[in-house]
């Protein structure tokens, strides 16, 4: 096992290979609180790459409901449990030690427990393989993707005689709720798919950190399948060869010269399509370290790194995923936590109160095909203001004003500029009745 840096660990942690790190690292972020659960980012994902034979239960993008949808079923309580027992038999725990907080290398503070390459190495679990602790999804676990779709827990709170609560429910935490999870792969930088190949058919492209399986190499053991915590290599019984999300990589290369006339880097189709505004997709520029560079001008920098909205899914797992979350507001903070790790508090507040510029920057969510290699604001007046209360109950004026938030692309050249109050249009009384 060799020694690397898991910043989101904010430690060094065994993984089965020496470090070696991408120039650029494909990443991106999913506002939950924005995702309306249309489906409509993983129909384009089908219709584009698992519409053939043998894919027909392959969802490289998924959405599930939390907490009760997954897939495949109950994917993350699956190895939340195992990695629990690990630490049980070990008599260790799975905390944090928020003290320890570093700006660059440990802005989460540190992790104490175990990661699932770590965990493996005193507990291997019946038939498991040695390298990475996971297991293997049964195949009718993969039979329903849309499982418990907008299934919430009950409300513990008195109910009338139709069932409903007799209170409305309040911020900041509703006792009733559900929230909708995006999810492609993760294109980790530790990647456990990776790590447990034998047939060495995995890599991570030094050019963006886009994770592939060789098709011609990968003879369908599985062994992806079995120890990547977030399940999204799916195996297709057709071709007998194991398969996943691509990061759409011709539309990454600008290769596509219908969409990218000029050769620069679109976003994938799932990002480009989403109805909800939710996603903004891009390269963020890694140091020799493995760290993410100071680069206040990239709007991923800027929210995950300076102004502290994102979130990565399981940082725990210890894969260091790229894909982030904006956590949802009203969902219980324990279950958020065990989620997203201990800056889920700081990170709801920081939405809830945030700053001219993360506002600035939240408009250029799915604004633009083209991937925004950087950003500035421009300032604009006053709008409105409103009293908005903190996770503890704290209350603040939030001024709000009509800034301006303009995107460049890989060339440098203006690609988008969107305000902070979006625009609206009256359809003049001639057409009021016309679509
Ligand atoms: S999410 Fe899974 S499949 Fe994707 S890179 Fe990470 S370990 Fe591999
Ligand atoms: S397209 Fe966007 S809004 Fe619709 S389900 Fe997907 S992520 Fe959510």
């Amino acid at each position: 096992m060799a020694k690397v840096y898991n910043w989101q660990l904010g430690r060094e942690m065994d993984y089965p290979y020496e470090a070696k790190y991408p120039a650029l690292q494909f990443a991106a972020i999913f506002n939950t609180n924005r995702c309306i659960g249309c489906h409509t980012c993983s129909m384009a994902c089908k219709s584009t790459w698992t519409f053939s034979d043998g894919q027909e239960y392959m969802w490289w993008n998924n959405i599930e409901t939390k907490p009760y949808g997954g897939y495949p079923q109950f994917w993350d309580m699956k190895i939340l449990k195992l990695l629990d027992s690990a630490h049980v038999s070990q008599e260790k725990e799975m905390t944090w030690n928020t003290d320890k907080k570093d700006v660059k290398k440990a802005p989460y503070g540190q992790y104490d427990g175990m990661t699932i390459f770590e965990a493996v190495q005193h507990e291997k679990p019946e038939e498991g393989q040695s390298r990475v602790l996971g297991y293997l999804p049964q195949d009718h676990e993969w039979s329903k993707p849309n499982i418990h779709e907008d299934a919430s827990p009950i409300n513990t709170k008195e109910h009338d005689a139709m069932g409903f609560a007799k209170e409305g429910v309040k911020l900041p935490v509703h006792d009733s709720f559900f929230f909708y999870l995006q999810r492609i792969c993760n294109h980790c930088q530790y990647p456990a798919c990776l790590a447990a190949c034998p047939r060495k058919a995995i890599y991570k492209r030094p050019e963006d950190g886009v994770v592939l399986i060789d098709q011609e190499r990968c003879r369908g053991y599985r062994k992806c399948n079995e120890a990547c915590p977030y399940k999204k290599p799916m195996y297709n019984g057709k071709t007998k060869a194991s398969e996943k999300c691509i990061a759409c990589y011709p539309r990454l290369e600008g290769k596509d010269n219908i969409i990218s006339p000029e050769g620069v880097p679109v976003e994938t189709r799932c990002m480009s399509a989403c109805v909800g505004k939710i996603r903004l997709q891009g390269l963020v520029k890694l140091d020799s370290n493995g760290l993410w560079e100071k680069d206040s001008s990239n709007p991923l920098y800027a929210l995950i790194h300076e102004e502290k909205i994102a979130l990565p899914l399981y940082p725990q797992f210890g894969t260091e995923p790229n894909m982030y979350y904006i956590p949802p507001r009203w969902a219980p903070r324990n279950y958020l936590m065990q989620m997203f790790g201990p800056g889920v508090q700081q990170s709801i507040d920081n939405y809830t109160y945030p700053t001219r510029r993360t506002l600035a920057i939240l408009q250029l969510f799915r604004a633009q095909r083209e991937i925004i290699y950087k950003f500035e604001t421009k300032e604009g007046p006053k709008i409105y203001e409103r009293e908005v209360t903190l996770s503890d109950g704290t209350k603040k004026m939030l001024e709000v004003f009509d800034d301006t938030a303009i995107g460049y692309n890989k060339n440098g050249k203006e690609c988008v500029r969107v305000t902070v109050q979006e625009p609206a249009f009256e359809r003049s009384a001639k057409f009021l009745n016309s679509i």
